[in-house]
């Protein structure tokens, strides 16, 4: 049984993306051939490269800090941008999808890590967004009309201690619920929390997770 098959099974209703920047056109074939069709990319150029070579049936999701500059390029490709850390970046995007008249997946960025992660939002910071997002809509209920609000994404600490990686897996399920709670009750798209990687992703499936973003562990 091959790794990503063996993942797979073990996360069950769990949704996983194979993280595939870093990997070669043929590593990527391999895990389409065997049925697999969702990918994550991290940067513009990478990404369109491999989108021109691979088959058009295949989920992008953008999961890298994304440029204002660089909407134009990306949103035609992807399916959902799971790192929308700014104001700026989602306001662009959803005049870009309106331009495009092209639906578009999008998960809020939370940083929840203590060190390295530059991007993402505090629970506060998006709270104030999600407001604003809501005032918008109501005086211009087309703003965001390609927009689909699919939940948040996170990335926990690169350390050994479990314990602080479960504290921030449970920090962002706790966001995700108030957040759902608060401004998407009724919506019922608004149902993922994208967090777990190659070196954590059992912890956060433990916590809650409903998303995981496999590169290495998958492409070994
Ligand atoms: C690279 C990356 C991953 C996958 O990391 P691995 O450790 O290779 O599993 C997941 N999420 C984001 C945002 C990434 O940049």
């Amino acid at each position: 049984m091959q790794k990503i098959e063996q993942i797979t099974a073990e996360l069950g209703q769990v949704r996983l993306i194979a993280v595939s920047k870093y990997q070669t056109l043929d590593a990527i074939q391999k895990l389409y051939a065997i049925g697999h069709r969702d990918f994550g990319e991290s940067r513009a150029q990478e990404l369109a490269e491999k989108h021109a070579a691979l088959p058009t049936d295949i989920n992008w999701h953008f999961i890298g800090h994304l440029q204002t500059n660089k909407v134009r390029q990306v949103l035609p490709l992807v399916a959902a941008v799971q790192s929308i850390d700014s104001e700026k970046i989602l306001l662009e995007i959803a005049k870009e999808s309106l331009r495009l008249t092209k639906t578009v997946d999008v998960f809020f960025q939370m940083k929840i890590a203590e060190e390295d992660t530059k991007y993402g939002f505090s629970a506060d910071n998006l709270i104030f967004l999600l407001e604003k997002i809501k005032k918008t809509q109501e005086n211009d209920e087309n703003a965001f009309k390609y927009i689909v609000f699919r939940g948040i994404m996170g990335m926990a600490s690169n350390t050994n201690d479990e314990n602080q990686i479960k504290a921030e897996f449970k920090a962002l399920k706790a966001v995700f619920d108030q957040i759902k709670a608060d401004f998407f009750k009724e919506n019922n798209d608004f149902n993922q929390l994208s967090m777990g990687m190659s070196s954590d992703y059992r912890l956060a499936v433990a916590e809650g997770s409903t998303m995981v973003r496999i590169g290495s562990l998958l492409f070994q």
